[in-house]
C-alpha cells in the first residue's frame, strides 16, 4: 500500500552539514488531516470510474487481479495519494477525491498504476506520466490549492503573521530577484510552530508554508525572507523538485541561492538557530520519546 509522493522540498537546518535542508518530507501535513472530512459520497463519477476500473482489470492479465474484484472509492484526501486495502475478500482502491471528475483517460492511468503498485508489479511508465501531465495542470493544481488549504489544519492561510507578512515579502523578493515574472503561490505558516522544518514548497498545491517560529521580532528580515526566497527558488526551477534529495540543490540552484545580497548573514543566522533552539529542541523530543517506551 505505497503511496505516490509529489514532488516537494523542504527547508531547515541540518547539524553537520550546516546548509539548508531539502528532503521528501516525510511527515509534511498533508493527509489524515482533512479539517472538514466530508463523508464519502456517491456519485454518477463514481459508477463511471468504476466501471474503468473494470474495463482496466478485465484487459489486464492478472489471475489475482480478477479475483480480488476490485472496488473502488473517491477519498477526501488532501494529498494526490491512493490508497489500496482489502475489505472482505475485495481489493479496494481508494483515489483522492479531486480525481473524481478527472478524464477517463487518466483515471484508467492511476488505477492502472495503483493495481501495479499494489500487486509490486511494474509500473506502467507512459501512464504514470499522463496521469502526473494532468495532475500539473494549472486548473488542476489550483483546485488541489483549494483544497489542500481548506482542509489541512495544521496550516494556517492568514499570509499577515504577527510580525511578518508573507505577501509583502513575497512581492519585494519577487521584483528584486524574478523581475516580478514569479507567478504568486499560495503561501500559510504551519499552525504549530517547527523548528525543526522553517519551510517547504509543495509543487502539487503551488503552496509555499513557512514556520511561525520566523515570525517575531528577535527574526531579522533577511533571515525569513532567505528561506522564502529559497523556497521561492524550488518553484522557479522546478527540475530541483523530485524524491531525490540529491536533485535538490544543484550547483545552479546553489548559485541562484547566493545571489540573495544578503546570503552570507542568513546563513549565519539559521547555522546559529540550529545550534541554539532547533538541535536542542530535537534533542528533547528524542528524550521524551525515549522515557515514553
Ligand atoms: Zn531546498
Amino acid at each position: 500500500m505505497r503511496a505516490q509522493a509529489g514532488r516537494s522540498s523542504v527547508t531547515g537546518p541540518a547539524p553537520g552539514t550546516r546548509t539548508a535542508r531539502c528532503a521528501r518530507p516525510e511527515s509534511l501535513p498533508d493527509e489524515d488531516s482533512a479539517a472538514s472530512r466530508p463523508r464519502l459520497t456517491a456519485t454518477a463519477n463514481a459508477a463511471a470510474a468504476q466501471a474503468i476500473l473494470d474495463t482496466v482489470v478485465s484487459e489486464g492479465r492478472s489471475d489475482r487481479t480478477k479475483r480480488d474484484r476490485p472496488l473502488l472509492q473517491f477519498h477526501p484526501m488532501v494529498s494526490f495519494h491512493y490508497r489500496t486495502r482489502y475489505v472482505g475478500d475485495r481489493l479496494l482502491v481508494q483515489l483522492p477525491d479531486l480525481m473524481a471528475d478527472g478524464p477517463p483517460q487518466v483515471v484508467a492511468d492511476l488505477l492502472a498504476v495503483a493495481l501495479a503498485d499494489h500487486y509490486r508489479r511494474k509500473e506502467p511508465a507512459d501512464r504514470w506520466s499522463r496521469y502526473l501531465a494532468y495532475r500539473h495542470r494549472r486548473e488542476v493544481v489550483a483546485r488541489a490549492q483549494l483544497l489542500y488549504l481548506a482542509r489541512n489544519r495544521q496550516v494556517r492561510t492568514e499570509v499577515r503573521g504577527s510580525t511578518y507578512d508573507l505577501g509583502e515579502l513575497f512581492d519585494g523578493l519577487n521584483a528584486l530577484y524574478f523581475r516580478g515574472e514569479l507567478p504568486r503561490p499560495a503561501l500559510a505558516w504551519t499552525a504549530r510552530p517547527s523548528r525543526g522544518t522553517l519551510g517547504f514548497y509543495l509543487e502539487d498545491f503551488d503552496v509555499v508554508v513557512l514556520s511561525p517560529v520566523l515570525d517575531g521580532p528577535t527574526v531579522p528580515r533577511y533571515a525569513i525572507e532567505s528561506i522564502l526566497y529559497h523556497e521561492l527558488l524550488h518553484k522557479a526551477m522546478p527540475h530541483t523538485l523530485g524524491l531525490h534529495t540529491e536533485r535538490h540543490h544543484p550547483p545552479e540552484f546553489r548559485a541562484a541561492e547566493r545571489r540573495f545580497l544578503l546570503h552570507e548573514p542568513a546563513k549565519a543566522w539559521t547555522d546559529a538557530f540550529w545550534r541554539t533552539t532547533a538541535a536542542p529542541a530535537a534533542e528533547a523530543a528524542a528524550r521524551g520519546r525515549g522515557r515514553r517506551r
